[in-house]
């Protein structure tokens, strides 16, 4: 307890779990320290400081989509939501050149993409058929276990997937939500996928991304919200150890030696960084509570950035088919730049374990090769800058089984909970998903000290003829 009679917390980690607990317990009226180690908040979905420009250049392009409501509630607690711009239509370029696009139309939910997919120039209509019986069952599936015993390549072959429909719709769109092979992906991750975003409500689909850099939405939006209810954020800190006392955390040890105490402790780390810093007594509560961390599979992802000195004509996201990238992102439109300040873009592959090892120059010359094909204006341009962020453990690999890995925010410590996008959150290895972990993590602390809990933040309403059709899973 604070000489101010408030509780106090400490939240380590300023990624996006982070964030969100450390803003809920601050609009609670606990005193927070949010601590981090890297200069700048927002963890994985971060930038860095360009050396020669002095910009903040997000290390890899990041989306969200409508379906993400506890990222939207942090948006709004932040005051931030005007700088994530949803479109409400994808466009999808396949190796032919052929543009196609995903959009609504005023047929009810599950069917208000239909007339899109009906014209979608990239499928032929045997793929449509094998889509639309897919889809049928994945709104008529129930919840696991079954499901999870399953992955999602094996169920491409029971339902008769052709193969266009597997490489110009299937995998495009799971392997950029679960960044996996669909080898690899447990049919219930797929499915809530496809559920969650395609058919339960007519905008869950709509795809949001930033016109800020990642570290400006989150780094001082998050100080001032937190400074201005009494509590702090201290940056450039890293957290060496927590020391325990019988069942609980009394304070941990900065880098540096400096000793910190507080009445609740919430912790963010990665899922293989995190027992690193947790004392054995506090392991030996619960060890099934972290026995299976060492289990989890972390899949790499990759960008790819380019600034070209001349205006380029692309929309602010493009979906790539038939490529070796995945999407090309326009910055400099989702930004605003200045015209004629030439075209910052930023491309993206997932799930990018073929690239481990391979030089930069490479890559980069098959990005531009990629754009001179997809953009054919751009055909003589070369960049005057370009740089690649490869991230090999980005995020968990939604295996089937997986979810048995995933603990909860309890770890069995009497003042200690632990948040990451990695926990059991039913969520893929998402800022949704660190942004429920971060709500699970204030929720528990603030409801064990008899604080009521942050309100409740539904997902999207399930409408239209899915009400009757999406079988309501338990989980
Ligand atoms: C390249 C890439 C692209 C992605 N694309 C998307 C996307 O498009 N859409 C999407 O929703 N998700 C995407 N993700 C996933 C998303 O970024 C993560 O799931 C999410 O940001 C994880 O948040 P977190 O708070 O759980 O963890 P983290 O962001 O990892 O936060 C943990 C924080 O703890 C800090 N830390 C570590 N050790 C210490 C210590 N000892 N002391 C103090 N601080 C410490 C770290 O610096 C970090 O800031 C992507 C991830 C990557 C890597």
């Amino acid at each position: 307890m604070s000489i101010h009679g408030k509780k106090e917390a400490v939240v380590v980690g300023g990624g996006v779990a982070g964030i969100t607990a450390a803003t809920l317990l601050a609009e609670a009226g606990i005193m927070v320290r949010l601590i981090e180690k890297r200069p700048l908040l927002g963890g994985r979905a971060s930038s860095y400081l360009d050396v020669q420009t002095g910009e903040r250049v997000d290390e890899c392009q990041h989306g969200t989509l409508r379906c993400c409501t506890h990222l939207a509630a942090l948006f709004t607690r932040l005051g931030i939501s005007d700088q994530l711009r949803y479109f409400d239509s994808l466009t999808f370029i396949d190796g032919d050149g052929k543009l196609s696009n995903i959009s609504s139309s005023w047929l009810p939910a599950p069917l208000h993409t239909s007339i899109s997919f009906l014209i979608f120039k990239s499928l032929k209509l045997k793929d449509k058929t094998a889509i639309a019986n897919g889809m049928l069952h994945m709104l008529r599936s129930p919840s696991k276990p079954d499901l999870d015993n399953i992955n999602t390549a094996q169920w491409f072959k029971a339902t008769g997937q052709t193969e266009r429909a597997i490489s110009r719709f299937w995998r495009p769109i799971l392997v950029s939500a679960c960044n996996e092979e669909p080898e690899f992906i447990s049919c219930r991750h797929s499915f809530k996928v496809f559920r969650d975003a395609f058919l339960a409500n007519r905008n869950g689909f709509h795809f949001g991304v930033p016109t800020k850099p990642l570290a400006s939405l989150y780094t001082e939006p998050t100080i001032k919200f937190i400074e201005d209810r009494g509590g702090c954020v201290q940056t450039r800190t890293t957290v060496v150890k927590l020391n325990a006392y019988e069942n609980g955390i009394n304070s941990l040890m900065l880098q540096g030696g400096e000793s910190i105490c507080a009445d609740g402790y919430i912790v963010t780390l990665q899922c293989d960084l995190i027992d690193r810093i947790i004392p054995a007594e506090i392991i030996g509560i619960n060890p099934g509570y972290w026995e299976h961390l060492k289990d989890i599979s972390l899949v790499p992802i990759m960008g790819v950035h380019l600034w070209f000195k001349e205006t380029i004509d692309c929309p602010p996201a493009l979906a790539l088919l038939d490529r070796k990238m995945e999407w090309i992102f326009n910055r400099s439109l989702l930004y605003k730049s200045a015209e004629n300040a030439g075209t910052f873009l930023s491309l993206v592959v997932s799930a990018s374990r073929n690239y481990e090892g391979i030089p930069k120059d490479e890559i980069v010359k098959t990005a531009l090769q990629e754009i001179h094909e997809v953009l054919p204006d751009t055909a003589s341009f070369q960049p005057t800058r370009t740089a690649v962020v490869r991230w090999p453990r980005a995020t968990l690999s939604p295996r089937p089984g997986v979810d048995g890995y995933r603990p909860g925010t309890d770890c069995g410590a009497d003042n200690l909970f632990i948040a990451g996008e990695w926990t059991n959150t039913g969520w893929p290895s998402t800022m949704e998903g660190a942004a429920r972990s971060g709500y699970a993590a204030a929720t528990a602390l603030l409801t064990r000290w008899g604080f009521s809990p942050p309100a409740a933040i539904p997902d999207l309403p399930v409408e239209g003829l899915s009400k009757f059709l999406l079988r309501k899973w338990d989980i």
